[in-house]
């Protein structure tokens, strides 16, 4: 009896795994349908100092909306693209829309708006990585200094002889590197020395606690001192709230990015966002310049 039972079970659990790897199949052959369909999109979010009221520049992130109208997170889709490998040209046509969109919006507004994009791990490594970087600032004729590439910890820790010749090359480029989500991965403070990063981007979970979680403040506190004496920048993400930006600020940490500020959005409302901070930032500076 036991033995049948236990066969039975047996039958439920591989049925259950089929299943799930059934389904995984569907959705990456939706994938790459979708991809070639144009169901995906870029928004934006802008990065601000704070102090300066600089607009440092606007991140790009991936959108999946279906033909029914229900978005995909790329939390959920990203890793299957990475699986599969469709991220590597999904993140080409990534980094060739974002380029072109920077310069797009600098003929729009008349001011250079820097754009970083995600890069993920398999994109990091492939071979054509360094060319398809190359083609599309080639392309779109976008100064390299107005392009970041947001790798994480983990993609530095892989294979230190070819992480430092792609990191490398990309300086030599003219191309700016930041360490996404920084503080979650198994940072070694060695590694960030041998590397040449510009930009340290504290992971948002660091955040979430602020401003009376006395660990998360240290944490916060060591990474702008790490910055600071690697001379790197160090900027927040994730800031939703007043008193979490006011905190940073007392920390030292002038540059955010968070839901505060601004939501990812489409790229023609953030040309309309830039012209409203910049008012905003102008009026502020009349009225200080009042007071004294
Ligand atoms: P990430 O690069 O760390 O991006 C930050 C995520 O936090 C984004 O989620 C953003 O919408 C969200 N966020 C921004 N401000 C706030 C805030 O104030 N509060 C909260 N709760 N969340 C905030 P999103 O767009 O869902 O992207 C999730 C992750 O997917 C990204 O994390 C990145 O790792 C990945 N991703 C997105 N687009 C791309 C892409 O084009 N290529 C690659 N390889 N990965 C991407
Ligand atoms: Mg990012
Ligand atoms: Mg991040
Ligand atoms: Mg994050």
């Amino acid at each position: 009896r036991a033995k049948a039972e236990g066969r039975g079970r047996h039958r439920f659990f591989s049925r259950a795994l089929h299943e799930a790897i059934l389904a995984r199949q569907s959705l990456q052959t939706e994938l790459r349908q979708a991809f070639e369909r144009r169901e995906f999109s870029l928004v934006y979010q802008p990065k601000v100092n704070l102090w300066t009221r600089e607009v440092l520049g606007a991140e790009a992130l991936l959108r999946w909306v279906r033909p029914d109208g229900r978005a995909v997170s790329p939390m959920d889709f990203i890793p299957l693209a990475e699986e599969s490998g469709l991220i590597v040209p999904l993140g080409a046509w990534v980094l060739e829309t974002a380029c072109a969109q920077s310069r797009a919006w600098a003929q729009q507004c008349g001011h250079d708006v820097p754009v970083s994009v995600n890069i993920s791990p398999l994109q990091f490594t492939d071979p054509g990585f360094l060319a398809t970087v190359q083609r599309c600032l080639q392309g779109s004729g976008l100064s390299p200094r107005l392009l970041e590439l947001e790798l994480t910890e983990s993609m530095l820790m892989a294979d230190l002889e070819r992480v430092q010749q792609t990191l490398g090359a990309l300086r030599a480029l003219g191309v700016c590197v930041s360490i996404d989500d920084f503080g979650t991965g198994y940072s070694s403070l060695s590694y960030l020395r041998a590397f040449p990063v510009n930009t340290l981007k504290i992971d948002r979970s660091f955040l979430k606690t602020l401003p009376d979680d006395a660990q998360a403040l240290a944490v916060v506190e060591a990474v702008v001192a790490l910055g600071r004496s690697l001379n790197l920048g160090v900027i927040a993400e994730g800031v939703e709230t007043p008193e979490q930006a006011r905190s940073l600020l007392n920390l030292d940490c002038a540059a955010m990015q968070g839901y505060l500020f601004a939501r990812p959005m489409p790229p023609a409302e953030l040309l309309t966002w830039l012209r409203d901070w910049r008012a905003q930032s102008a009026e502020d500076a009349d009225l200080s310049s009042l007071r004294d």
